[in-house]
């Protein structure tokens, strides 16, 4: 896989600035929170909105996604805010409706990565599409799973790809939801020095408090981006409610970050 920096929109969006913002609720519950979430970030200056639409969830009986109609509400969100939209998608079905309407970038969630079939599919279904993929890692801690898919929408013709560090699941306590395991995103990033890697504390940490250190430990690492999950009422969230920050929070959170700035040059 030999990435063009010039033909990838997430490398275009680098050359601007760094690191790329993609924020928004783990899922999309209402058009107002999906609003009113849009137009906070949008003042934050992010570069991509996210929202979830048909959500991965463990049991059944839980909220697994708004469908279809949320599609239409991030069609709102892009002609209110100017900003592009992105959402999960695991079945082909979900990417004809990513597609029909008009979604900016599609990403493919942990529990799809680690399935060599439905990644082959849903790369299939994108052949002679131009859209931008991100891959969030594999559940498990897996290098070569998480580059084959890649590969895989590479081989269909996509070029404009993004990996997202999620973390990985690993048997007994843990300080984080996933183990962050750096050395396998930084290993990926090291192979395929064009692909743009794409930090996600939200679902590493698992804890609003665990947000900031983490991103800062991914900036310090040179990673390009970092996609975190904001809602206008954590508390009442209907997925993932103990890692969604406020808009204020990650306001706040992007303040106090330490960003590496290019050496000025000697006056
Ligand atoms: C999400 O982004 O809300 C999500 C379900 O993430 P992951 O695939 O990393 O678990
Ligand atoms: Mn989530």
């Amino acid at each position: 896989m030999e990435l063009n920096p010039e033909q990838n929109y997430f490398s275009r969006l680098l050359s601007h600035h760094k690191p790329l913002l993609i924020s928004g609720p783990c899922s999309a519950e209402s058009e107002g929170q999906v609003l009113e979430t849009a137009l906070a970030l949008k003042n934050s200056g992010i570069d991509l909105f996210r929202a979830g639409i048909w959500k991965p969830r463990s049991k059944p009986g839980t909220f697994e996604g708004i469908g279809e109609i949320g599609l239409q509400w991030l069609n709102r969100v892009q002609a209110e805010t100017g900003l592009p939209v992105s959402v999960e998608v695991a079945t082909p079905q979900h990417i004809e409706l990513a597609l029909r309407y008009d979604m900016d970038v599609i990403w493919i969630g942990a529990r799809t990565t680690v399935n060599p079939f439905v990644v082959q599919e849903l790369a299939e279904a994108l052949r002679g599409v131009d859209i931008p993929v991100m891959v969030k890692n594999p559940v498990n801690p897996d290098l070569a799973l998480w580059a084959g898919a890649l590969e895989r929408f590479y081989n269909m013709g996509i070029r404009s790809l993004a990996a997202i560090h999620r973390g990985f699941s690993v048997l007994g306590e843990n300080r984080y939801r996933n183990a962050p395991l750096w050395q396998i995103p930084i290993e990926l990033k090291t192979r395929y020095k064009n692909l743009p890697l794409i930090v996600d504390p939200s679902h590493i940490g698992g804890r609003r408090d665990l947000i900031l250190p983490l991103t800062q430990q991914a900036l310090d690492l040179d990673y390009d981006g970092l996609m975190v999950e904001v809602h206008p009422n954590p508390a009442v969230a209907l997925s993932d409610a103990e890692q969604q920050l406020t808009p204020a929070a990650f306001a706040d959170m992007l303040a106090s970050l330490k960003v590496r700035t290019a050496q000025s040059p000697n006056p």
